[in-house]
């Protein structure tokens, strides 16, 4: 498949729906090392913690909704579903509920869970995981379906391959923390980056730099996509 742009999101798309994230200050999340609860280490150590956090985040994102960038990212994706690729980095399901078909979440789903003795993953939704066994197996052994550090990323290579076919490179909400965005930046003519505080050593790397929150910067992009594919 030959794709032409690639909307790849970050937490700064979800932070207008009220998602928190390990760089805001707030109750839920002052409780936890990130480390203890994201990597393999914290896992192997305390699965139950993890558990339970996971099971925290779930009920935080039963309670938020979609915003307006979302939308509109879901609204490219039914007019161009041949040529936009929507990719994240989130682990939410904010896209999916603004009716965005075709995500590829990089990260993983909080709304999954997976066995950890046969490898099936099933939907949650906002549940727990607390007495929940494999759908499949039986197995009492369940984690989230959240990538940790420590373990692979499988869609690292999806993303890869659409990378190298896209012409137009699109990013909304992410400062560059886990992904390479400057290097990939720099292999593509057209690129774009949306996120609210500026931060110059990335932006440089960019072509177009819009420097506004998610749901405004939404229409540019909105406005350059369409520009680009009716070309
Ligand atoms: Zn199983």
């Amino acid at each position: 498949m030959m794709w032409s742009v690639m909307i790849l999101s970050g937490a700064g798309l979800s932070a207008e729906s009220g998602l928190k994230t390990f760089r805001d200050s707030d109750g839920l999340w002052e409780e936890y090392d990130v480390m203890e609860v994201c990597s393999v280490e914290g896992f192997a150590k305390d699965p139950k913690k993890v558990g339970d956090f996971y099971d925290a985040r779930r009920a935080q994102l039963e309670r938020v909704e979609p915003n307006f960038a979302h939308k509109k990212i879901a609204e490219l994706k039914e007019k161009y579903p041949r040529e936009i690729s929507v990719v994240t980095q989130n682990v939410d399901d904010l896209l999916e509920r603004a009716g965005c078909k075709e995500v590829i979440h990089l990260h993983g789903t909080l709304t999954d869970l997976r066995c950890e003795v046969c490898g099936n993953i099933w939907k949650v939704g906002y549940e727990s995981q607390e007495g929940k066994s494999c759908q499949k197996c039986g197995s009492k052994k369940i984690r989230h379906n959240v990538v940790m550090f420590g373990e692979p990323a499988p869609m690292y290579g999806y993303l890869d391959d659409v990378f190298s076919s896209i012409e137009l490179f699109i990013v909304i909400g992410s400062s560059g923390n886990v992904l390479p965005l400057k290097s990939m930046a720099k292999y593509k003519e057209k690129s774009v980056l949306n996120n609210l505080h500026p931060e110059p050593d990335l932006d440089r790397s960019f072509q177009t730099v819009i420097h506004k929150k998610a749901s405004e910067g939404i229409l540019e992009i909105e406005k350059m996509v369409k520009d680009f594919l009716c070309e």
